[in-house]
C-alpha cells in the first residue's frame, strides 16, 4: 500500500493523546476515523453552499442540488449500480434495512410466507425483519454457522423453498470477520425467486463491491464506516423492485401531487426521500468514497489482510487467548477472549494504556448465545493502522492478563 505514514498524517485526530498516550484507534468496526478532505468538505458545505435542495430556483439551491446529486452519481459509480436514481439517501444501515422491511415487505410478503437471516446479523438485520414476520404472521428462518463462524450453505440450500420470500444477510459479519459467500448466497435465493438485502455494512470499507457483478437486489451501508459522516448512508435497491415498493415516509419531496382525496408520489429515487435530507452529509460522503478510491481498495484489502495475519499470529501466542471467528475468508476484525477474564475488563485496561477496542455483544447478541460467551474484547483495524499498534495491543493484552488473572 501507499505510504501508510501519509495516510495517517490525513487523520487528525490519530496525533491526539489519550491520558498523556499516543492513540491507538482498533474500534474501526464501531466507526472509522475522518481523514481532513472529509473535515474541510463539511466546513465548505456550510462556508459556501449551505441551501435547501430541489426547492429553491436562486443560486445556492441550484448549487447544493447539483452537490447533492453529483454525490449520489459518484456513489452509483463506487458500487457499480446501474442508475444514479437506485442510490436512496437514508441516515445509514439502519434505515435502509427498515425502509425495504417496510417498502418491499409490507406489499409483498403474506401470512405463512419466510424470511431468512442468518446467525452472524447485526440486531439491525434481525430486529426490521422480526418486526415485519410479526405484522404479517410470517415465519423467520435462520441459517446457522459453525465453530469458525462461516455460515453452513448447506442447511441454507434446505431453508430455501417458495415460501422464501426474502434473504437478509451480511456481507462482511462485523462481530467475528467472516465474508460470507454473497454471489452464491444470492444466486440460490434467486433460484427460489427470493429477492436478496446484502448488509455490507462491514464490507464497502474493505473490499470492491460490485451490486450488479452481485446481482444484489438491495444493498446497505453506512457513511461513517466508510471514513464518512454519521447520519448518512446508501440503500441501493433495483430500479424494477423500488418502483414496485411503497414509500417509507411521507412528506414533503417525496410526492408528484398532494390533495386531501389522493396523492401521488415522486419518482425515484425522490419517492424514499421524504423531508430535507442530510444534504451535508449526502455531499461529504461522496468526498469520502473518493478518498478511499484514490487509496485504492485492492491496496486497503491487501494492507489490511496483512495486519489481520500479523496480529492474529501475534495474539495467539498468548497463553489462554480464545479466538472467535476462523473463517478462511476474513476481514481485519479480531474477536476474542483470555480465559477466565471477562472481556469488559480487558478493555477498561487496555482503555488505560490508550487503545481503544471495543467489548461486548458487539450488536450480535444470538451469535454471542450461539458461542456461549458473555461477548468478545474485537480490535478491528482500518488502512490507517499499524503493526507498531499491533505491537501495543498485544502488549496490552499481556498485561491485562497478568493484572487480571
Ligand atoms: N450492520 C452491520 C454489519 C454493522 O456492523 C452495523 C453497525 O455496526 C450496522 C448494520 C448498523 O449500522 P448503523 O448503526 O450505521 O445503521
Amino acid at each position: 500500500m501507499t505510504d501508510v505514514d501519509k495516510i495517517r498524517a490525513d487523520f487528525p485526530i490519530l496525533k491526539h493523546k489519550i491520558y498523556g498516550k499516543d492513540l491507538i484507534y482498533l474500534d474501526n468496526a464501531a466507526t472509522t476515523q475522518k481523514p481532513q478532505v472529509v473535515i474541510d468538505s463539511i466546513a465548505k458545505y456550510y462556508s459556501e453552499l449551505n441551501s435547501n435542495v430541489h426547492r429553491g430556483v436562486h443560486f445556492l439551491s441550484d448549487k447544493a442540488t447539483t452537490a447533492y446529486e453529483n454525490s449520489r452519481s459518484r456513489i452509483a459509480t463506487f458500487i457499480n449500480a446501474k442508475n444514479s436514481y437506485e442510490i436512496i439517501f437514508v441516515r445509514g444501515t439502519t434505515e435502509a434495512i427498515n425502509l425495504v422491511a417496510n417498502g418491499y415487505g409490507n406489499e409483498f410478503v403474506k401470512e405463512g410466507d419466510e424470511v431468512i437471516v442468518s446467525y452472524l446479523e447485526h440486531h439491525s438485520n434481525i430486529v426490521p425483519w422480526q418486526m415485519l414476520c410479526q405484522r404479517k404472521n410470517a415465519v423467520l428462518k435462520v441459517i446457522p454457522v459453525n465453530d469458525d463462524g462461516e455460515l453452513i450453505i448447506d442447511e441454507y440450500k434446505k431453508l430455501l423453498s417458495e415460501k422464501t420470500k426474502i434473504v437478509a444477510v451480511g456481507h462482511t459479519s462485523n462481530s467475528l470477520g467472516t465474508k460470507n459467500p454473497v454471489k452464491e448466497i444470492i444466486e440460490l435465493a434467486h433460484n427460489s425467486g427470493a429477492v436478496v438485502l446484502i448488509d455490507g455494512a462491514q464490507a464497502v470499507q474493505h473490499t470492491k463491491v460490485d451490486v450488479r457483478e452481485l446481482d444484489a437486489d438491495f444493498f446497505a451501508f453506512s457513511g461513517h464506516k466508510i471514513y464518512g459522516p454519521t447520519g448518512i448512508g446508501v440503500l441501493y435497491g433495483k430500479e424494477d423492485l423500488l418502483n414496485a415498493m411503497s414509500p417509507y415516509q411521507g412528506g414533503g419531496d417525496m410526492i408528484k401531487n398532494v390533495s386531501f382525496e389522493l396523492t401521488t408520489y415522486n419518482e425515484l429515487p425522490y419517492k424514499f426521500e421524504a423531508g430535507t435530507p442530510d444534504i451535508c452529509g449526502s455531499i461529504v460522503l461522496g468526498d469520502a468514497i473518493e478518498y478511499v478510491s484514490q487509496v485504492g481498495l485492492d491496496n486497503i484489502s491487501e494492507y489490511e489482510s496483512e495486519l489481520l495475519k500479523y496480529g492474529t499470529d501475534k495474539l495467539k501466542e498468548i497463553d489462554g487467548f480464545r479466538l472467535y471467528g476462523n473463517a478462511k475468508n476474513k476481514a481485519s476484525v479480531i474477536s476474542f477472549l483470555l480465559e477466565g477474564i471477562h472481556p469488559y475488563d480487558v478493555g477498561t485496561i487496555l482503555d488505560k494504556m490508550g487503545i481503544a477496542v471495543r467489548t461486548g455483544l458487539h450488536c450480535t447478541e444470538p451469535l454471542m448465545k450461539r458461542f456461549g460467551i458473555p461477548g468478545t474484547v474485537r480490535a478491528s483495524f482500518a488502512m490507517y493502522n499499524t503493526k507498531n499498534e499491533i505491537d501495543a495491543l498485544v502488549d496490552g493484552v499481556k498485561k491485562a492478563k497478568k493484572m487480571l488473572s
